[in-house]
């Protein structure tokens, strides 16, 4: 007998929307069928009226991170439970983290040591992606080719420091090489925090120098330019390693949008993420109350960038919306207000769906089927994880989100489980999940929650041969 039937929704499938009742056995989707035609199940879900959509996939966050408060004693943002809740609320099923790969510890022990935040506590499916951190150790090659065979396909690689106070974590372009031979070679995936880190050290000594040391000067410094020059410098460096594939997380700027379009134009196997915020809000927006809130690194930018970055979404140069989790309260959100002592990263994984469906498919008139490879398929597509994830087909983990699109409103911190504050407060919602499944079992249904810590699943990946060669399937 089926466990679950989801009847009578429009379900968004890889050939498009069709009206169909879904049926899930065990953890995976069993069937899609015409409405009333499957055989009876223990459970029967009532969609009509409905969107049924994968689960939505977050390929950039940061939980139970560690970051230097102004003071220098460290914050640790919230972890896998916490955010894993609130990502359920909000339809997302699986997320993609970081382990750092430093202080000369193999890849092995990097993993085992991330293991210890999140296994038996993520109600959400994860990966990570390694981290490399400052001078790779000699056996570097080596194990990193080893990780890419075991399961861990992604590389994070950052060209700068992105603050002044901080040393280790840029990686000289020669190590950058290095990598990029491997990867190629394995079949791996380089995700890369490009900027420019003279162009960025450069402004802030002469902004400290000239006194405008507030934050609303940040997108001086972490600059346009900046994100031009470092793009094209690690594409060129990927064109010359024959099979490099690179994923370039949150683009800021048409500079970056422009610097993908190039690359991808020559057949070059690179794909761009932008995040949330910038597509909603601008540098300007660092001089509301709180400005802080906003802020990630790299900058906001103007409003001409963020128009390249939406064009970036409607073009096939942005793939992925991510949110560059990095959930802490609003005290620790806004301690920092200098450009050198903000602290990055974004809390939105709770209402990024709803948040993305209003922007997209309210207001731009995307297609149902754009905006969930935007909020899930691509990254699924793209960081090995399809057609297991991201995909209502037969045989596809059952994690699918119900969205209701009668359900309107406002986004209000207080109806959400992230935090005290929310960058998108008061912001219009045409839509919003009322049932997350995660592998077949119900995580969230009418804003119940029935999710349990250990909940979530290591994903082992493995990049697809169309992700490397630049085709999405
Ligand atoms: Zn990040």
């Amino acid at each position: 007998m089926l466990d679950v039937i989801i009847s009578g929704g429009d379900v968004v499938t890889p050939q498009g929307v069709v009206r169909c009742d879904v049926a899930i056995a065990g953890e995976t989707i069993a069937a899609l069928a015409g409405p009333g035609t499957l055989p009876a199940a223990a459970r029967v879900i009532d969609a009509s009226g409905h969107i049924v959509m994968p689960g939505g996939i977050d390929p950039h966050v940061h939980l139970h991170h560690v970051w230097m408060k102004p003071d220098g004693t460290p914050l640790v943002t919230a972890g896998p439970e916490q955010v894993g809740r609130a990502a359920l609320h909000g339809g997302t099923t699986t997320f993609i983290d970081f382990a750092y790969w430093r202080d000369g510890l193999s890849a092995r022990a990097t993993i085992e040591t991330r293991d210890r935040d999140f296994v038996g506590k993520s109600p959400c499916d994860f990966a990570y992606h390694l981290m490399l951190h400052s001078e790779p150790p000699p056996e570097f090659a080596g194990q990193l080719a080893e990780a890419i065979q075991a399961g861990y396909p992604t590389l994070k690689i950052f060209t700068t420091n992105i603050l002044p106070t901080r040393s280790g974590r840029m990686i000289d372009f020669g190590d950058i090489w290095e990598a990029f031979q491997v990867l190629a070679k394995e079949g791996g995936l380089g995700v890369i925090h490009a900027e420019d880190n003279d162009i960025v050290m450069h402004m802030y000594a002469k902004l400290i120098r000239e006194g405008r040391v507030h934050f609303e000067n940040l997108a001086q410094v972490h600059n346009a330019l900046s994100e031009d020059l470092s793009f094209r410098r690690v594409l060129r460096l990927a064109e010359s390693v024959p099979g490099t594939a690179l994923y370039m997380m949150h683009v800021s700027a048409a500079t970056g949008v422009a610097a993908i379009g190039e690359a991808r134009a020559k057949g070059l196997p690179v794909y761009g993420e932008t995040l949330h915020q910038y597509l909603i809000y601008s540098q300007e927006d660092y001089r509301r109350p709180n400005g802080q809130i906003y802020h990630t690194y790299p900058s906001l930018k103007s409003s001409q960038d963020q128009r390249a970055l939406w064009d970036g979404t409607a073009q096939g140069t942005i793939h992925c919306v991510a949110t560059d989790e990095l959930c802490c309260t609003l005290k620790d959100k806004t301690l920092g207000s200098r450009i050198d002592d903000v602290t990055g990263g974004n809390s939105g994984v709770e209402p990024r769906l709803a948040v993305m469906y209003t922007e997209m498919v309210t207001r731009r008139g995307y297609s149902l089927p754009r905006y969930v490879d935007l909020v899930s398929s691509n990254a699924a597509r793209i960081m090995g994880l399809y057609p297991r994830k991201g995909a209502i087909a037969v045989g596809s983990d059952a994690d699918i989100t119900i969205l209701d699109p009668s359900r309107r409103g406002k986004v209000r911190a207080a109806d959400l489980h992230e935090t005290d504050y929310t960058p998108w407060e008061g912001h219009d919602i045409f839509a919003w999940p009322v049932t997350t499944l995660l592998r077949g079992k119900v995580m969230v249904e009418n804003g119940q929650y029935f999710g349990r810590p250990g909940d979530g699943k290591y994903l082992a990946r493995k990049i697809s041969p169309e992700a490397l060669g630049g085709v999405l399937a």
